[in-house]
């Protein structure tokens, strides 16, 4: 696990294991906030050591950008903590996680330890802060990884911990690629010193415009893409032919998922359109 100071009390974890994704941590004098946990049990729990003994605090809040088992499935090692997330999430951990975390339980002894921990403090529209020391945190909406996706603007520092509505390359089957380029738009505007992405590594200050600018055009080029392929006899060919830099990313990593997530996008949408066709 990666670990980076992104600003005082601020802290930001990286997996070495899944996906480059990613966790942060904000320190108050008696207690911590954690946005997220990582997708393997050893990793949330060494962001628990980091914590408990390197800073020597506990977790007393953990906000939950979204319901994916990556960031949310080390709920359980903070049996201390309250965990804050959108509405939906709670719903979509009760009625999908539940059953995929049983399955993955039976499957997968990595995962023998983990147990369901619900939010319990949600809400829905608008936003919600929460005060840790002398830093101002700012929940707010920014749909379109999945519908449920949130994110947390560290006021004073201009930090924004954006979930999955930030990647080093959109990831939309389970969510809307019309909604999360409302949410990146959004993100744009705020005029932030870092985005922590929920995958991959940090985007500074200089960084952001380019960043925000091919994110954009990715999703533009992956809906015509789609569309096209609805045209064409051979549409998983063509997509196969029409790779992630043919969309206009290069250089993702994602701990090597970035080809596979990217041809999954293309099938979402295509089978999107396809719909829209049949009408
Ligand atoms: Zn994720």
């Amino acid at each position: 696990m990666h670990r980076e100071r992104v600003s005082e009390n601020v802290y930001w974890f990286q997996s070495e294991i899944y996906a480059q994704v990613t966790a942060g941590v904000i320190v108050g004098p008696q207690w911590a906030v954690l946005i997220d946990t990582l997708a393997l049990p050893e990793e949330s729990l060494s962001i628990r050591d980091f914590v408990e003994h390197e800073i020597g605090v506990e977790v007393r809040y953990i906000i939950n950008t979204h319901y994916h088992a990556d960031h949310t499935w080390g709920n359980c090692f903070f049996p201390g903590a309250m965990v804050i997330a959108h509405e939906l999430c709670r719903k979509f951990l009760e009625e999908r996680g539940i059953p995929s975390m049983e399955t993955a339980r039976r499957q997968n002894p990595a995962f023998k330890q983990v147990k369901m921990v619900l939010p319990h403090f949600t809400f829905s529209g608008g936003t919600m802060n929460l005060r840790v020391g002398k830093k101002n945190l700012t929940l707010l909406p920014t749909p379109g990884h999945s519908l449920d996706g949130i994110s947390v603007l560290v006021e004073e520092d201009r930090v924004l911990f954006a979930g999955d509505a930030f990647m080093p390359l959109p990831y939309i089957v389970d969510g809307d690629a019309d909604d999360i380029t409302t949410s990146i738009r959004k993100i744009s505007r705020m005029g932030l010193e870092n985005i922590i992405q929920g995958h991959g590594d940090i985007v500074l200050r200089g960084e952001i415009d380019a960043a925000v600018k091919e994110n954009l055009l990715y999703l533009t080029n992956i809906r015509k893409v789609a569309k096209t392929a609805t045209r064409r006899r051979e549409a998983e060919d063509y997509m196969e032919d029409n790779g992630v830099e043919a969309c206009g990313k290069s250089r993702v990593y994602l701990g090597g998922l970035a080809k596979e997530l990217h041809i999954r996008n293309l099938r979402s949408l295509y089978q999107q359109e396809k719909k829209i066709h049949e009408k």
